[in-house]
């Protein structure tokens, strides 16, 4: 990709040395697509755009986050380079994360240009809804397929306890305005926590089902040196347990290109999903990778191994070959998978959600 598409106050600076995380003796690759060393093919990137947020949900950042100084982030114009790469390298879905991607200044001039990618099949996104009701219709313009909307709780209070400061009206604004832009299957994501939001998964359940959303429940994952973790993991069964109390639930085989496991209501068109890291791994099928804020290539979710493409960036901001060679590389590390446990208090991967991406 050339400058043309450089933002007038763009500043591409030179960086350290290109330094990657990677053993040469393991890299593996076909050439033009990206296939690790277990024969898994990577279709599928989820790039963080911004390590910061406008919440501060307590199972993803602590109470004082220090962010990202701002050369240490990946400018608007190198997460285009870095996606371009990737969808010529044969990936055809991306998700746009954070962070709060929607708090990234001008983060529509990217999704316009990603929107507009050849063979990117599938621009998803997700957001804490916080900023949809202005965003949800540019969005829908610029191409983006489908909006994941966290919503951990439907009652005020504790939603402001969840995230220490978000506002739950304005996500449940978020929510209506990416339906009414026209959004198709927006599914609510909601992390599974006792003693804080199981008394609800009924109610968050019947609200999708009442407003035509899907819902995905997540097993809280131990990212990031967070506490007070212990003792909050449910699993995927357990509320599946509680949830048959009231629902009757159809195990389906649909698959949505990503890690849940859904289950269908008879009468509804919601799908239920459960997204079990701990209880139902799903590591044999994994199709894709994780880049960072900071350029980061995170090959394995649970893994603390990265390759580090900022320097390559910038280092080449006018020659993609060495940055498409990094990312080839990059599958002699991609590992077998992860190995969470639930023992929750003490992080076996010391970057918090927020950097990731989830
Ligand atoms: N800010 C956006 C949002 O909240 O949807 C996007 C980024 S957020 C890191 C992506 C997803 O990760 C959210 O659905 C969030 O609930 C989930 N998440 C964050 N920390 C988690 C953790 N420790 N365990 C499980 N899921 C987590
Ligand atoms: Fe922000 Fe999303 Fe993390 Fe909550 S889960 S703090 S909304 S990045």
């Amino acid at each position: 990709m050339q400058n043309e598409t450089l933002r007038p106050e763009a500043t591409p600076s030179a960086l350290s040395n290109f330094s990657p995380v990677v053993d040469p003796g393991k890299m593996h690759h076909a050439p033009g697509t990206l296939v690790d060393k277990y024969g898994r093919r990577i279709t599928y990137v989820r790039l963080s755009i911004t390590d910061r947020c406008d919440f501060r949900c307590t199972y993803c950042m602590s109470e004082e986050m220090t962010f990202l100084p701002r050369h240490e982030v990946m400018s608007l114009e190198e997460c285009l380079r870095v996606a371009s790469v990737f969808v010529g390298l044969g990936v055809s879905k991306l998700r746009i994360t954070g962070g709060e991607p929607l708090v990234r200044k001008e983060a529509m001039w990217l999704i316009e240009r990603l929107g507009a990618l050849p063979g990117l099949d599938n621009l998803v996104m997700t957001t804490n809804g916080s900023q949809l009701t202005r965003y949800a219709a540019p969005l829908k313009a610029a191409g983006v397929k489908r909006i994941n909307i966290s919503l951990d709780t439907l009652k005020a209070d504790r939603f402001k306890s969840i995230t220490r400061i978000g506002d739950l009206s304005k996500v449940i604004k978020g929510i209506e305005a990416a339906q009414a832009a026209g959004f198709k299957r927006t599914k609510l994501n909601a992390v599974m926590m006792r003693g804080i939001n199981d008394d609800e998964f009924v109610d968050l359940v019947q609200f999708a089902v009442d407003r035509e959303l899907d819902i995905s429940f997540i097993e809280e994952m131990p990212l990031g040196d967070i506490h007070g973790r212990n003792g909050t993991y449910i699993s995927s069964e357990e509320n599946r347990e509680l949830l048959a109390h009231r629902f009757e639930l159809i195990p389906s085989s649909e698959d949505s290109g990503g890690p849940a496991r859904y289950w269908r209501i008879p009468g509804s068109e919601s799908r239920i999903g459960f997204i079990s890291p701990h209880s139902h791994n799903f590591c044999d099928t994994c199709n894709r990778v994780r880049i960072t804020a900071k350029g980061e290539l995170y090959p394995c979710l649970g893994q603390n191994d990265a390759l580090h493409l900022l320097p390559t960036l910038r280092e080449f901001p006018d020659d993609d070959a060495p940055l498409r060679q990094a990312i080839m590389d990059s599958m002699g590390i991609k590992p077998f998978g992860h190995d969470f446990t639930q023992q929750m208090d003490a992080p076996q991967v010391v970057r918090f959600m927020s950097m990731t991406g989830g």
